[in-house]
């Protein structure tokens, strides 16, 4: 019975490996470092009680508040369900399935294939350099008949800024051709590297945001959508008539406050104090390979013996990211950014695992 149901379904979804998020992967932790999410809960209150009306598609106050925050007009602005559901749209609105390709340069963010898998459309990569910036030559000859490029900038797993000047270069080759979606999902972590005042000089460039990392919102699901506003008309076409629920609109208001952005400031100092020392403190780990700098809430460190590493602190309820089967990335553990605390905890378990193997090598 369950087979023949199976066989109802589309080739390309039978085929089709899920996105393996952080709360899919489980585990038992206490300290919670594979999802990049804020390590506190921010508390909200509940305001609006209309639930029995439905929500306004682009709740007005959520985008003019963002619009200010970002430094574009509200015609330049979708709110959506995550930036996920940003990364979907596009595929949705400019992809025609079985004739266009998406293009992307791994190892980045793993949305972007199954997005384009769940909707029958093409996904090129062309790999990153070794110091994981673009290959524009190699770009440049895989672009026919892509209409999107997703480029991750900071790049999700490795953390680092990709170049303004390469992608500016990347702008002018696809111009009338693709769009050029800059994923900032972390660019709070890093804000002066933001594309978003160059939305005027390329009606191509789209831009995707989130309350999910520095606003520590992951749970509320509301991303945001930066772009021309013809291309915002088109995203529009595809959306849900309700992409938000009325206490989602609500938070997301309080959370764009003047207070608001007060308190995303002070938490994202925070953070980034805490990066800097858990780096400082991974490079002198005996287990540890190499570090990679880092503009984001996580940092990528590569291990002598990751699977080790990561079984030991999954074991003791430290959950970090696994990316050894990412391109280039064999041997790479990504942390997220945790309080004080939990870095600490991150690296006092790490300073164990290598005594006890140096006592075992002198046994
Ligand atoms: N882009 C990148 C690079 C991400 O890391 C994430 C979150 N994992 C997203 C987009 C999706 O964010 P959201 O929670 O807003 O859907």
């Amino acid at each position: 019975m369950s087979n023949k149901i199976a066989a109802l379904a589309r080739a390309n979804v039978r085929a089709l490996t899920p996105y393996q998020s952080a709360r899919r992967l489980g585990g038992n932790g206490d300290v919670w470092l594979n999802a990049n999410e804020y390590p506190l809960a921010v508390p909200f209150d509940l305001r609006q009680q209309t639930l029995n009306r439905y929500p306004e598609c682009q709740p007005k106050q959520v985008i003019e508040r963002y619009a200010a925050y970002a430094g574009v007009t509200t015609d330049q602005l979708l709110v959506c369900r995550g930036a996920d559901e940003g990364i979907e749209l596009l595929i949705r609105a400019f992809c025609e399935p079985g004739k266009d390709a998406v293009l992307f340069c791994p190892p980045t963010y793993g949305m972007y294939h199954v997005s384009a898998e769940t909707f029958g459309v093409e996904h090129r990569t062309v790999a990153a350099r070794d110091n994981w910036q673009l290959n524009l030559p190699a770009i440049a000859a895989q672009l026919d008949g892509v209409k999107v490029v997703y480029v991750c900038s900071p790049n999700n797993p490795t953390g680092n800024v990709i170049n303004p000047d390469d992608i500016r270069q990347l702008l002018e080759m696809t111009r009338g051709k693709a769009l050029v979606v800059a994923d900032e999902a972390y660019i709070e972590f890093c804000p002066q590297a933001t594309l978003s005042s160059w939305l005027q000089d390329y009606p191509q460039l789209v831009i995707l945001r989130t309350l999910s990392k520095a606003f520590a919102l992951a749970g509320l699901r509301c991303g945001f959508t930066l772009a021309n506003a013809e291309v915002i008309e088109l995203l529009m076409k595809v959306i849900a008539p309700y992409p938000l629920s009325t206490p989602v609109a609500d938070i997301a208001a309080q959370a764009l406050s003047e207070q608001g952005l007060v308190l995303m400031r002070e938490h994202t100092r925070q953070l980034i104090a805490n990066r800097e020392k858990l780096i400082a403190d991974l490079r002198e780990c005996g287990c540890v390979e190499q570090v990679y700098n880092s503009d984001t809430n996580y940092v990528l460190a590569r291990f002598t013996n990751s699977s080790l590493v990561f079984k030991n602190l999954w074991d003791q309820g430290i959950i970090l990211r696994d990316q050894n089967t990412q391109p280039g990335l064999s041997g790479c553990l990504r942390i997220s950014i945790g309080t004080r605390e939990e870095c600490d905890r991150v690296i006092a378990a790490l300073q164990a695992l290598a005594g006890a193997s140096v006592s075992r090598e002198q046994a």
